[in-house]
């Protein structure tokens, strides 16, 4: 069979399964499975394929046809123009988290000189500490060390398996991150930072059933579920952060799109921290939350 013909009738399976991008996953599994890029692919197109790369390409199919997740037959997920490692024991990275790791490096880089310590003047930067809380497969705490330089990344999660894959994916993409296991604050005590980090679970409880298939059994729950009202991991993070930022460090998290409001007055209530701006992400919804303590306390 062609190339093309064999791609073609992958996406064919893979939208009679009901697979969302089924063109663009038929491809990615080809590519996979060739080592081709997409440029080859398409020049490629109307060579023949032998029948043992094509039984190969029909059971990777087969297998996104289970509803599996692209990212776990591949084993990896593009972040930040980085490869991460993603397994079941992961959230795969999504696109919408550029917007937090985009937002915070863009506050890191920008801090007005005045703000620096005599020793961050000699040495002509401002050396942030940060947290990244809850950090899955490590993708924003390893982006953010990747574009600042001037950074030391501090990761936990709950999650032993997670931390594996965090370290794994550190340690590939040449991160110098320290990684520590532990539920929320729990291993951070006594400890204050520039920033904080976070893309908690947010879904509510009751959604979690109305997931795509690929997410409600392929991804873990762990990393989803954000109790009866969703909010339940940043009422922790409201009340706890607050003692693990120095004053005028900022907190940035991610959200659902429809809990800008919540969030906001959840600050607001609390008082310790400035008001918090609600930032949407590519497709306009709002995403990411980021206020300061203030440091006026
Ligand atoms: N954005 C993810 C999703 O919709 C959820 C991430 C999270 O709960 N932190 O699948």
């Amino acid at each position: 069979m062609k190339t093309r013909l064999l791609v073609k009738e992958g996406e064919y399976r893979l939208a009679k399964a009901f697979c969302m991008d089924a063109k663009i996953d038929a491809e990615e599994l080809y590519c996979f499975l060739t080592g081709m890029d997409k440029v080859a692919l398409f020049l490629r197109a109307n060579e023949e394929v032998d029948p043992k790369t094509e039984k190969k390409y029909f059971d990777l199919i087969a297998r996104r046809a289970e509803r599996i997740p692209l990212q776990h037959i591949t084993g990896t997920q593009e972040f930040m123009g980085h490869t991460f490692k993603v397994s079941p024991d992961v959230l795969i990275p999504r696109q919408d988290t550029e917007t937090l790791v985009e937002e915070a490096a863009r506050t890191i880089q920008s801090t007005p000189k005045e703000k620096l310590t005599f020793m961050e003047k000699l040495r002509g930067v401002k050396e942030w500490e940060v947290l990244d809380l809850c950090c899955g497969s490590g993708a924003i705490g390893i982006s953010l060390a990747k574009i600042c330089s001037n950074i030391k990344v501090t990761a936990s999660d709950i999650s032993s398996a997670a931390i594996k894959v965090a370290t794994e994916n550190a340690d590939n993409l040449r991160a110098k991150i320290k990684f520590v296991e532990g539920d929320m604050f729990a291993p951070h005590a006594g400890k204050k930072f520039d920033m904080i980090v976070s893309n908690p679970p947010y879904i509510r409880t009751a959604m979690i059933s109305i997931l795509q298939e690929e997410v409600k059994t392929h991804e873990p729950l762990g990393a989803l579920d954000g109790g009866r009202d969703g909010l339940e991991f940043y009422k922790i993070i409201v009340a706890q952060a607050a003692d693990h930022l120095k004053p005028g460090g900022f907190l940035m998290l991610e959200i659902g799109h429809d809990q800008g409001e919540d969030l906001r007055k959840m600050l607001k209530d609390d008082g310790r921290y400035t008001p918090a701006e609600v930032i949407k992400d590519l497709p306009g919804k709002d995403r990411v939350v980021k206020c300061k303590l203030r440091s006026d306390r």
